[in-house]
């Protein structure tokens, strides 16, 4: 069966303006920074690429916040351990990547060091699910993005299954040792989704009381409920929506864009569906920083 002119256009039309919305997204969302709500910083123009693949642009997910810092004391048993030689045992560990061969930036890195801040490799990152709103398949696109991330850093997740929770903003966590939360949501509800944002996701970054060592504990992966129902009427949309999941939880565990044009973290990705050579080597970086 051939579709009608009509729905072709339809659909050819919502893919040009998906295209143009992803292309849009990051260049509006530049606001890094230690997690301190901003406004919507000015738009910054940056040089349009032509796209030649076949696929539309990805809908690069803008992503805000690295993290917020917070202090707590306590939590040293760990150094302790280390310090003593019994250091915990990493859960897994990252696989041999190739060096130097791509781009990659991390969200946040250790003071006065190059080391990123990233999650404790000792520890299972639990998280949760709010199906609400997301699309049919939301556990697979969320357990693969899951298992690409687990593949690529060495962390282990563990499903705690699904929940009813809607506090979306890293700046407002409050259980810093809650499971990360994963779901979707409109710009109404959150608005860091508002304008042309398919997807958020960022990290709480804590220090415990005897160093000046960040760690996340806990983080948010918010995805855009239009987007995924748009992605939904494209022939490349499962792919694309992986795609999104997939560079949202890489900004979870601490990967930043990159203007590489190789690269699942470019912040205005062109098809790029899956992790390139810089991803690798930051995702590998990443599930590499000694337990805490
Ligand atoms: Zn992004």
């Amino acid at each position: 069966m051939f579709d009608s002119l009509r729905a072709r256009l339809a659909r050819r039309w919502r893919a040009r303006s998906m295209t143009r919305r992803l292309r849009e997204l990051d260049r509006l969302d530049r606001s890094h920074g230690l997690g301190v709500p901003t406004g919507r910083p000015a738009a910054q123009k940056k040089p349009r690429r032509q796209s030649n693949g076949t696929l539309p642009g990805l809908l690069v997910a803008g992503i805000i916040v690295a993290g917020v810092v917070a202090f707590s004391p306590g939590d040293t048993t760990g150094s302790l351990r280390s310090l003593i030689g019994w250091g915990p045992e990493r859960l897994g560990a990252p696989p041999q990547v190739a060096h130097g061969e791509g781009t990659f930036t991390f969200m946040q890195t250790q003071r006065n060091s190059r080391e990123p801040v990233s999650y404790d490799p000792c520890k299972r990152i639990e998280y949760v699910i709010n199906p609400e709103g997301g699309p049919d398949n939301y556990r697979e696109l969320v357990d693969t993005a899951v298992r690409h991330t687990s593949e690529a850093t060495g962390f282990r997740f563990e499903f705690q299954g699904t929940s009813d929770r809607r506090d979306w903003e890293i700046g407002g966590i409050r259980g810093r040792n809650d499971p990360v939360l994963v779901g979707w949501a409109t710009a109404e509800e959150y608005d860091r989704l508002s304008g042309d944002v398919a997807g958020v996701g960022g990290s709480l970054a804590v220090r415990d009381g005897t160093t000046t060592t960040l760690h996340y504990t806990t983080g948010r992966v918010v995805l855009d409920v239009d987007a995924f129902e748009d992605l939904d009427t494209m022939r490349e949309g499962a792919l694309l929506g992986q795609a999104i999941v997939d560079h949202e939880f890489a900004h979870l565990v601490g990967l930043d864009h990159v203007q590489d044009a190789r690269e699942l973290m470019n912040a205005e990705n062109l098809g790029v569906t899956t992790y390139g050579p810089g991803d690798r080597e930051g995702l590998a970086a990443l599930g590499g920083v000694p337990c805490t």
